[in-house]
């Protein structure tokens, strides 16, 4: 047998990407603007070369020093509780792999990302980078969020959390005649699993809550 090119390589994995947006929709995926990003994003080039063949099935996959990579169906339905608009201001906690951030650059948004682990941030850099895909990313704790660049249209957290931290909720944008108000998107619960939540902006201290599905996700640590 001969050995693949990069670029048959390419083909395989745009095949695959292929049937896991099929997974995705059959799985309840409904937005069509999401399941079109994820077609887009190489997911193969975000996980650790070790599982360079699992890149494509639906599972969460390690990215070393204790982290992971969410399913692409939490990554979905995440970005679709978010409801991104193009140009949104979207903040995420926990940019891991660079993954949903990059997902959310195909949605057309303006992406800003924290995490608080410095070599798993350096590594993500590079590599959004080298892919083209422009994300402002920051050191540091997530649940502060990432007051600079406050308010933000949507703010989604990638780790459990057992409250929504005070800091995002008021990085949420406040509804005008011209804007939506924020949306919060973030897992709640303990560690045997989180409900994910959204919480939209109102008004300067009107907040709405719907609780949706469960899900499993890492921790996330606040410093303070
Ligand atoms: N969105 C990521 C998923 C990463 S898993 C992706 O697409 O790959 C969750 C990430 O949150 C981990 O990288 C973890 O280090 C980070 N994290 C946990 N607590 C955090 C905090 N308080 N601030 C910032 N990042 C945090």
């Amino acid at each position: 047998m001969e050995p693949s090119s990069p670029r048959s390589d390419d083909w395989k994995f745009q095949r695959r990407r292929e049937r896991l947006v099929e997974e995705l929709r059959r799985k309840g995926i409904t937005d069509e603007r999401v399941l079109a990003a994820i077609g887009k994003v190489p997911r193969h080039l975000f996980v650790d070369p070790a599982f360079l063949e699992r890149a494509y099935l639906d599972e969460a996959l390690p990215i070393g020093l204790n982290q992971t990579i969410s399913q692409p169906f939490t990554v979905a339905y995440q970005t679709m509780l978010l409801d991104v608009r193009k140009g949104d201001k979207i903040l995420e906690i926990g940019a891991g792999s660079g993954y949903q951030a990059a997902v959310l650059c195909e949605m057309g948004a303006e992406v800003y990302s924290v995490e608080r682990l410095k070599p798993l941030l350096d590594r993500t850099r590079r590599l959004l980078k080298r892919l083209g895909y422009r994300v402002r990313l920051h050191w540091g704790d997530g649940s502060l969020g990432w007051p600079a660049f406050a308010p933000y249209d949507g703010i989604v957290v990638t780790a459990g959390a057992t409250e929504a931290p005070r800091p995002l909720l008021e990085q949420l944008r406040i509804p005008d005649e011209a804007h939506r108000g924020g949306r919060l998107v973030i897992p709640i619960g303990g560690p045997e699993g989180q409900t994910m939540t959204l919480i939209i902006r109102k008004g300067e201290d009107a907040y709405e809550r719907r609780e949706t599905d469960s899900f499993r996700f890492v921790p996330l640590i606040a410093e303070s």
